[in-house]
């Protein structure tokens, strides 16, 4: 975290007995110094290449030390003969026991006594890959289906070199052939269809018929047993509701029991539940290198 704790010397002092306003100093004028300014930060690096696709170069990783830091730049040293010439890197240092990322483009390559000096300036691809937020998988409207950003094989290879924390967020139940998001149904065990009516049935607990609720039901609306005539039944106390039989209203398939059933928004396929395809949803999360912060804490 960036602190200017250290800088005592630029506050007010606090034994004003006059009461004076106190005059607060301009901390942007200290930040934009230290912006333009380049700082003695001696720190382990390692520096991975990166494709136009995004995906690291784990082979070429190359370690080395930085030397200076600035804002907008750094300049690190690396041992002769490890250099492969790549422009744009992922640049990792380590501070604070864990290591953080930023993505550079080399623009100085100097050759010395114990091997090459390299100065780079922040930006480029890879530091368009992890600014902004932490990816997460959002539902995509056009797709139907948890997408990333970026395409499943980059988050993989960046956990792989150990440059993104990866957190299964959920698992969900998605359509076996696409990986589109499908809704669910109880549907008729027999043609998968939704359109299922199950009839309501009473138990009559004296005389322990069960029939047809509507064969309970009179005119006025008062609920009477059809086998042992008593009348002014009272749910709860003398009967209770049951579950029929399922009625199937496109294949006429009766049945004690539905099915779970998918149906898949994007291709439209119909799935039985235990058929559905388990997704894991990841987030991935990366450590960004704040130069100031790293160059506060070092000076
Ligand atoms: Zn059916
Ligand atoms: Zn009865
Ligand atoms: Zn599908």
């Amino acid at each position: 975290m960036l602190t200017l704790s250290n800088n005592t010397d630029a506050l007010p002092s606090v034994d004003d007995t006059n009461h004076a306003p106190i005059e607060i100093p301009d901390l942007s004028d200290l930040f934009d110094q230290r912006q333009d300014r380049r700082f003695h930060v001696v720190r382990p690096v390692e520096l991975i290449p990166i494709g136009i696709d995004g995906l690291l170069d784990l082979e070429r990783r190359v370690i080395g030390t930085s030397r200076e830091l600035s804002v907008h730049s750094v300049a690190v040293d690396i041992p002769a003969g490890e250099w492969h010439s790549s422009q744009q890197l992922l640049l990792g240092m380590h501070w604070q026991q864990q290591v953080h990322y930023a993505g550079v483009i080399v623009r100085r390559i100097k050759t010395h006594e114990r091997g090459l000096f390299l100065g780079a300036e922040f930006g480029g691809l890879a530091q368009e890959l992890i600014e902004g937020d932490a990816p997460l998988p959002t539902f995509d409207r056009d797709e139907l289906a948890f997408v990333l950003p970026q395409s499943p094989k980059l988050y993989e290879n960046w956990s792989q070199a150990g440059v993104v924390e990866k957190t299964l967020l959920d698992r969900i139940l998605v359509c076996p052939r696409c990986c589109g998001v499908p809704t669910f149904r109880h549907a008729c065990r027999k043609c998968g269809a939704g359109r299922v009516k199950n009839d309501r049935l009473i138990h009559h607990f004296a005389c322990a018929y069960v029939g047809l609720a509507t064969e309970f039901t009179t005119e006025t609306g008062e609920v009477v047993c059809p086998k042992c005539r008593q009348i002014r039944l009272v749910v709860g106390s003398d009967f209770e509701y049951l579950t029929g039989e399922n009625l199937c209203g496109s294949c006429g398939w009766r049945d004690s029991e539905t099915e779970l059933y998918g149906h898949c928004l994007r291709c439209n396929w119909r799935f039985e539940m235990h058929q559905a395809r388990e997704q894991e949803l990841h987030g991935y999360h990366v450590r960004r290198l704040a130069p100031l912060a790293v160059i506060t804490d070092s000076i």
